[in-house]
């Protein structure tokens, strides 16, 4: 078979397999894992359309992932896509005002997350078996709402593991904190850190940056590892939902065979678009790949003028998980447009990191001519969000409203009629609020959100969720708090060292 390593961004690794990138999580040098080359489906896309999810997460997984073997790799996938998952789908499909809609949000957190997140800790723990790992793995990680929540459901007493997650006190939403603190599960641990985001990220990289600690850590057998969505474990996973969605479109006759389909994602750090991108490099037939942004637009500015520039305000919205001005995983986009060139890609990394910008070549640009970039505003969402609602009954969160906005707007403007898939990355009940002061018209925030919460079941008759209506009466598990110089020494004491 077709053996896939993988390389830096940066060129201080090579040739390293899939189950090391995913337990080093980020390169030694600071890159992003890439795999040598890219694999190509052996199965037909008519005898995908004819499996399950499970089915199709294994044929399009085992392509890059093969240092796993098919039992190693069925387990995981086993373990991840079953009754944790409100619908035997997984991932459906629904199709509303001329456009499908990706739903992504049937896991434990109703978010995107879940579809790798529910995975990766099974690919870790099988990663440490095969390479000799006996240190317990602790996944460290600062969350600013969703990624910690979806973290910690994905590795809640998943042997082998403990998961220690920071989030900014005061600066999530109450259900995100709700969500966070009654997290069930033996090896969890909430810290609510009494700084900012940045301040408990800044403390996350330093302890994973101290040698010291690295050690005394080993001493007691544990091991740090990250969950973040740089890792390939996080990447490869995602890849998945696309091929499944053509091939659904393809079992239904929605579209011909080798008929080509637009995705448009709504987009933050960068990994759910790289991996529709990824599903066509392995033979998904793809025309553009619609890259949606809100106000903080730096992707449309990069795509529209070739210079990526994050010198500028950063503005809170209504879609906080696109709230980003660096993009961390656009750097695989990079590497591949400029040829696979490693030491070019740490040059501009390096521009950045020290200017806040840099400039791709003309010829980079025409490597990356399948993606285009949009933008929409906040009220631009909101009355998209609110149109959707009227015209058909069917309610999308704020991120996805991004995506429609920019995809409709594409859509007048270029005449394309292409079938398109809409990537719906979170449940409207996860961003009650503003969803429903959007279909109210009347920017009222006034209630709480558990009002609200009954306020939308009440006007968009789907039920409210078991991931929201088991945190309104479940226990508070996790009550620590530090202040950010302390978080090491917490670390220490949640560890018992
Ligand atoms: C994380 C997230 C995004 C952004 O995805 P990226 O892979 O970071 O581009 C969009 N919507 C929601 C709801 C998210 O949680």
């Amino acid at each position: 078979m077709d053996q896939i390593k993988y390389n830096s961004t940066r060129g201080g690794e090579s040739g390293i397999s899939a189950s090391r990138a995913i337990l080093e999580g980020i390169s030694k040098d600071g890159g992003l894992f890439m795999p040598d080359h890219f694999p190509a489906l052996d199965k037909s896309l008519r005898e995908l359309a004819d499996m399950d999810y499970r089915g199709v997460a294994y044929e399009v997984m085992k392509l890059f992932l093969t240092d796993y073997t098919e039992e190693e790799l069925k387990n995981c996938i086993n373990s991840a896509y079953d009754e944790k998952f409100d619908t035997p789908e997984i991932a459906p499909l629904v199709y509303a005002d001329g456009v499908y809609y990706l739903e992504l949000f049937h896991g434990r957190t109703i978010a995107f997350k879940d579809m790798a997140l529910s995975i990766l800790p099974h690919l870790m723990t099988t990663a440490a078996k095969k390479n000799g790992v006996t240190n317990e793995i602790v996944i460290l990680t600062a969350t600013s709402g969703d990624t910690g929540k979806a973290a910690m459901a994905g590795f809640a007493d998943v042997p082998g593991t403990r998961i220690i997650v920071f989030y900014p006190k005061g600066g999530v939403s109450h259900v995100q904190e709700l969500q966070m603190l009654t997290q069930k599960g033996d090896n969890t641990y909430v810290v609510g850190e009494t700084g900012n985001f940045d301040d408990a990220q800044t403390g996350v990289k330093k302890i994973f940056g101290d040698r010291a600690f690295a050690d005394r850590l080993a001493k007691a057998g544990f091991q740090l590892s990250s969950a973040n969505s740089i890792n390939i474990g996080r990447l490869i996973p995602q890849v998945v939902y696309y091929v499944y969605a053509y091939t659904r479109l393809l079992g239904t006759h929605r579209i011909m065979p080798g008929e080509k389909v637009n995705f448009t994602v709504p987009t933050g750090n960068f990994g759910n678009i790289l991996a529709a991108y990824f599903a066509k490099r392995i033979g998904i037939p793809v025309n553009r790949l619609i890259c949606a942004s809100n106000d903080n637009k730096v992707l449309y500015d990069f795509f529209q003028t070739g210079t990526y520039d994050r010198n500028r305000e950063f503005i809170l919205t209504t879609s906080p998980s696109m709230d980003i001005l660096i993009s961390s995983n656009l750097e695989r986009l990079i590497y591949l447009a400029c040829g696979e060139d490693a030491e070019e890609t740490r040059k501009l990394m390096a521009e950045l990191a020290e200017t806040g910008k840099y400039t791709v070549t003309p010829e980079m640009r025409e490597r990356m001519k399948d993606f285009l970039g949009g933008y929409a505003t906040q009220e631009e969402n909101a009355a998209e969000i609110r149109r959707l609602f009227e015209a058909t009954h069917y309610l999308i969160d704020t991120h996805t409203g991004v995506a429609s906005c920019v995809y409709h707007a594409y859509r007048e403007n270029t005449g394309d009629k292409t079938v398109t898939v809409i990537s719906s990355t979170a449940s409207p009940y996860k961003f009650a609020s503003s969803v429903m002061s959007a279909i109210r018209g009347d920017g009222e925030k006034k209630k709480d959100d558990f009002a609200l919460i009954d306020e939308m079941e009440r006007v968009s008759g789907v039920s409210i969720p078991p991931a929201i209506r088991e945190i309104r009466n479940a226990e508070i598990r996790h009550h620590h708090t530090c202040a950010p110089a302390e978080m090491e020494n917490m670390v220490a004491e949640l560890l018992g060292l």
